[in-house]
């Protein structure tokens, strides 16, 4: 399956306006796939699983910011932190603690995410509020991470009210951590929308989008 060259124009031309940046979400996909979009200037590639990221990382341009985007078993942080750009799914405390001593092993200050659970469904990843309050309070000072802001994914819903009242609950708890930051500028990433709703998750905040489907067509089931 061939990279959608035209589209992906158009929507780096309209993210850019926006100061919206684009990850491309490249799991399942080839390393012919990706370099076709790295060709075209994309910089920016987000994975889920981390053998496929290593092996990725190991074989394509370094200059490659690599996002790691799905579910983080602490045992696999060391295999990413010497390299990984920003950790997206930060869902506890004890992942936090992990990818600090990985981060500190490799001389590294790796920035990260907190993954928000904001959609209905059961089977999403990530903190709910009560737990993103303590983690944000009450985690002692990671001298080798930092927290750049919140990510997110909204329900599969085909109502719009759905997705877009989730999508502005995230903007409000980003705000919130953000006025509560001690460096505010440092927290500034709201990552939030996918191929099927990031044009509804930029008018309500976002200002990075995660895009797999669209730019490099259906995934087969892995
Ligand atoms: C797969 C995935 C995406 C991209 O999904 P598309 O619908 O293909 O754009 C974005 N975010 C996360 C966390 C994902 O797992």
């Amino acid at each position: 399956m061939a990279v959608n060259s035209e589209l992906y124009q158009e929507i780096i031309a309209e993210l850019k306006k926006k100061s919206v940046t684009l990850v491309a979400v490249s799991k399942t996909k080839s390393i012919e796939d990706i370099l076709e979009l790295y060709n075209l200037g994309q910089r920016d590639f987000g994975e889920n699983y981390v053998q496929e990221l290593v092996e990725k990382y190991e074989q394509l341009p370094k200059d490659i910011r690599w996002h790691f985007i799905g579910h983080l078993q602490s045992n696999k942080v060391k295999l990413i932190a010497p390299f990984v750009s920003l950790i997206q799914s930060v869902d506890g405390e004890k992942l936090l603690k992990e990818i600090n001593k990985q981060a500190a092993k490799n001389k590294r200050v790796v920035d990260c995410l907190l993954q928000v659970h904001i959609a209905k469904e059961e089977t999403k990843f990530g903190l709910d509020e009560h737990e993103l309050e303590s983690v944000v309070t009450d985690s002692p000072d990671h001298t080798n991470i930092c927290i750049k802001g919140l990510m997110g994914m909204a329900s599969f819903s085909d109502d719009d009210k759905v997705v877009r009242q989730e999508f502005s609950v995230l903007k409000s708890l980003f705000e919130k951590y953000q006025a509560l930051s001690l460096q505010p500028s440092a927290f500034s990433i709201l990552s939030m929308g996918m191929s099927g709703d990031y044009k509804m998750a930029i008018e309500e905040g976002s200002n990075m989008v995660r895009i797999g489907s669209l730019l490099f067509g259906e995934r087969s089931k892995k």
